[in-house]
């Protein structure tokens, strides 16, 4: 029974007795956590960002990416699934019907970013797949290569290229149930294995014409202004997460295991010593660009951007460079799954190849600050 009052209480107390408890079998059986997602639903944490005129919580930025460090320490593959929501839902309040933002605020929609698709791959910025007018609809023909929820979802926030204008991209909110999609096979990866990101085909998908999220050849400026700020702090919170957890987890172990023939723990030997303190800095610094980046989000300030960018960069190298320490750590224990550490491990290798990857994001910031222009 969760009695906690505020938001993050309940965040807290969900992710204390429902998804750390699910964690291990969604990880084994690369199972969707519906049960995670039903006690995040019923305690309104779906509708965080979701404006209090719709009946949502009117958070920002900033509380997602707490929900998402929150949710990260426990399963990886629940953060995920509320990163991919809330930056849907970024969009849809910024240009979405009434109707959907009323469902999403209330817990029974859920939403995701299909954005990845398989020609354009990590280059997100430039689909490939088509809108065309087709009588009195739009027809999407897409092969979208990574959708997280892909067969939960209730909708899609879709790219395509524009219909007409000029511009890179134009966006579009796709119910799930629209024929003529074709959600591929079910997700089989090294880590986030509950995520359920596959691909989806679609095969001339008419959609109305008012289904268009923001203008014809506006996409690049809604990706950029509306969902890239968040996903980057939400990224990061999700990496920040992994650390903590990793590096608790091979400090308590190390504390708990003993070397009986010389009475001493494994964590009185000064290489561990050593190594521990070394991922508690690491993770730590993460943390601490990461809460930095998100008050000066919450505070509008100029450099706000460039922190973000920064934050999922160093965020998501920390939790690969934390949770190794922790393999070697917890030696063999931990590559035989006696400890908690390796499911952590293989989490933590995603940040880094989502997009914008750490290698794109490093070029973003060096372009940053040589004052060129971010993309083209
Ligand atoms: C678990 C998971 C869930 C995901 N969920 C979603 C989702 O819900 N929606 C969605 O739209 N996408 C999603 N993605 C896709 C993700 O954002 C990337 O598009 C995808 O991981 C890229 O993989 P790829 O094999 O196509 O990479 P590639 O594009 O083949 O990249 C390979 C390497 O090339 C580097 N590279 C490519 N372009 C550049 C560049 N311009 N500058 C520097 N380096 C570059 C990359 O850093 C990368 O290391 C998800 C990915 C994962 C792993």
């Amino acid at each position: 029974m969760i009695e906690a009052t505020t938001i993050d209480d309940k965040v807290d107390a969900i992710a204390t007795e429902v998804v750390r408890a699910g964690a291990g079998v969604v990880d084994e059986t690369g199972e969707y956590p519906r049960a995670a997602l039903a006690s995040l639903r019923s305690a309104g944490v779906l509708g965080l960002i979701s404006a209090t005129e719709v009946g949502g919580l009117g958070e920002g930025p900033a509380a997602a990416a707490r929900v998402v460090e929150r949710l990260a320490r426990e399963c990886a593959s629940t953060a995920m699934v509320l990163c991919m929501h809330y930056a849907a839902t970024a969009v849809i309040e910024a240009h979405g019907p009434i109707a959907v933002r009323e469902r999403i605020a209330t817990g029974e929609h859920l939403s995701t970013l299909a954005f990845s698709e398989v020609g354009s791959r990590a280059q997100f910025w430039a689909p490939l797949s088509a809108a065309e007018t087709a009588g009195d609809h739009i027809a999407l023909t897409a092969r979208k290569s990574w959708v997280t929820s892909a067969a939960e979802a209730d909708s899609y926030v879709w790219s395509s290229r524009p219909v007409a204008a000029d511009g890179l991209s134009t966006l579009w909110l796709v119910p799930a149930t629209a024929p003529g999609l074709h959600v591929r096979g079910a997700f089989d990866g090294l880590g986030l294995r509950g995520n359920g990101s596959t691909p989806i085909d679609a095969d001339a998908v008419a959609v109305a014409a008012d289904a268009m999220l923001g203008s014809d050849g506006g996409g690049f400026d809604v990706m950029l202004g509306t969902v890239l700020p968040i996903f980057l702090l939400m990224g990061a919170g999700a990496s920040v997460g992994l650390s903590d957890a990793a590096a608790a987890a091979a400090a308590a172990h190390a504390a708990s295991t003993r070397f009986e023939h010389l009475d001493q723990s494994l964590a009185e030997q000064p290489v561990t010593r050593s190594s521990l303190g070394a991922m508690r800095v690491r993770a730590d610094a993460a943390r601490a660009l990461w809460s930095g980046a998100l008050e000066e989000a919450e505070s509008g300030r100029e450099t706000a951007a460039l922190r973000a960018l920064e934050a999922k960069a160093a965020a998501s190298e920390a939790a690969i460079t934390v949770t190794d320490a922790a393999m070697r750590v917890c030696g063999g224990a931990a590559f035989r799954r006696e400890v908690a550490v390796e499911r952590h491990f293989r989490d933590a290798r995603a940040a880094a190849v989502m997009a914008p990857t750490t290698e794109m994001l490093h070029d973003l910031i060096g372009r940053a600050v040589t004052g060129q222009p971010l993309f083209g």
